[in-house]
């Protein structure tokens, strides 16, 4: 097993994330330069970000360990620091050594405060190599009366006020988008609301994309509920977005009602479906130079692996790219006391992840720098296939060079007309 970890390492990540680690007495994760463990994001990252080694394709895979559930208190993992100067980190399986790691490094940014007096980390937060804000005020389905409906899963409603602010102005969040696009080299930021009645959630973010377009050029993502307008998003499209999110979860439909009682009653699964399938059509249209991907997010282990597999087969039919996380059982939530899924049978669904990316020629892992730590992404599950896609691969890669070119040029750009605005005049 060991060794297909270095010929596999997405088994690996995959692993890690059924399993966690035990933290040895010997680590000092923030001494050494390595990033808290929050509790914030919705509901799956509570974990220790590191970089596993890669493969050809991917020599480093970002990776979020869970180490504070209970289940990780069990795990054959463990993670230690090496005696030696400059603090090398290693990761055992039963006592032995399966490979050294490194730490996320921890950005200064993250021990600054805006001008405001916020920590930044209240504001924003890495998520591998890319700044994920969760933006207004706690979801709904936490608050409502008699009975609150939220996501059994979810911890959002736990976290916010903990690790996260609730009140972000635009001025904030651009100082911090600043602070982690000088520090951090981020490429790419991340959105994420849940429900809010009268659907405010893109009114909420349109203020925020305007700037960060207007002012840095980076590639923005939102994942917030699907609107009941979905010409709302041709607007976000001609605004320059790059990908929205859908997160339905679960392609049972029993289980969906079961586990996300807020998001059956509020819009049902088929409206989520159709908003997938809407922006996915929308990549033809809106400006040519901004990329554009519609995402149905998934999480493997709270459903039989076969449906996982038939909702990744619907994705890619529309053309729409999964996103597939792994169910966590975090503390808190309703679903703590559930175990995580074995390794065995998530697999399946993350091979025929890359496997179903691939026959349908989508376009993944084109954005330059983007490392994802909470999931792993198609890209990085081909070594979970046996298949090859030699003339797949090609077409990628050229595309790959060709976008990465096209938007390294235009942040080098925003990047330099940003210093001379912040140089004082003579
Ligand atoms: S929609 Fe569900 S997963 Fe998203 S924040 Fe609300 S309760 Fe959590």
């Amino acid at each position: 097993m060991l060794d297909r970890f270095r010929t596999q390492p997405a088994l690996l990540k995959l692993d890690l994330y059924c399993k966690g680690a035990r933290l040895d007495d010997s680590c000092f994760i923030e001494d050494d330069g390595g990033r808290k463990i929050l509790r914030t994001r919705a509901g799956l990252g509570s974990g220790l970000e590191v970089i596993l080694p890669g493969d050809r394709l991917h020599p480093e895979m970002w990776t979020n360990v869970p180490v504070t559930e209970p289940f990780a208190a069990r795990s054959p993992y463990s993670i230690h620091r090496r005696p030696d100067p400059g603090g090398v980190y290693l990761l055992r399986h039963e006592g032995r050594d399966v490979t050294p790691i490194r730490l996320a490094p921890r950005p200064e940014w993250y021990d600054q405060l805006t001008t405001g007096g916020k920590k930044m980390t209240q504001v924003g937060t890495l998520q591998g190599t890319y700044l994920g804000i969760y933006q207004a005020k706690v979801c709904e389905y936490w608050t409502q009366k008699p009975t609150k409906v939220n996501c059994k899963f979810c911890s959002v409603g736990l976290n916010l006020g903990v690790d996260d602010a609730d009140e972000k102005s635009v001025d904030e969040v651009m100082e911090v988008v600043r602070a982690a696009r000088r520090q951090s080299g981020i490429t790419y930021v991340d959105f994420n609301t849940g429900h809010y009645d009268g659907d405010t959630y893109l009114d909420l973010l349109i203020p925020f994309i305007r700037r960060i377009k207007s002012e840095l050029g980076l590639l923005i993502g939102v994942q917030t509920p699907p609107h009941r307008d979905l010409k709302r998003y041709d607007e976000l499209r001609e605004l320059g977005v790059n990908r929205v999110s859908f997160c339905f979860e679960i392609f049972d439909r029993a289980r969906f009602r079961d586990i996300c009682p807020g998001k059956d009653a509020e819009y049902g699964l088929d409206h989520y479906l159709e908003a997938i399938r809407y922006c996915a059509a929308l990549a033809e249209r809106g400006p040519k130079n901004e990329p554009w991907v519609s995402n149905g997010e998934i999480i493997a282990g709270l459903e039989p692996s076969i449906s996982s597999i038939r909702a990744i087969e619907w994705i890619t039919s529309v053309g729409a790219i999964p996103t597939v996380c792994v169910f966590r059982p975090l503390v808190g939530t309703d679903l703590a006391q559930r175990e995580p899924p074995e390794t065995e049978d998530i697999v399946p669904i993350f091979r025929r992840l890359y496997e179903s990316c691939m026959e349908h020629g989508l376009p993944i892992g084109c954005a330059p720098n983007v490392h994802v730590s909470l999931v792993a992404l198609p890209e990085e599950c081909a070594s979970l296939s046996s298949r090859r896609y030699p003339w797949q691969q090609l077409k990628l890669k050229v595309a790959r060079r060709l976008v990465r070119r096209r938007l390294e040029r235009r942040f080098a750009r925003y990047d330099r007309r940003a210093l001379s605005a912040e140089r004082p005049a003579a």
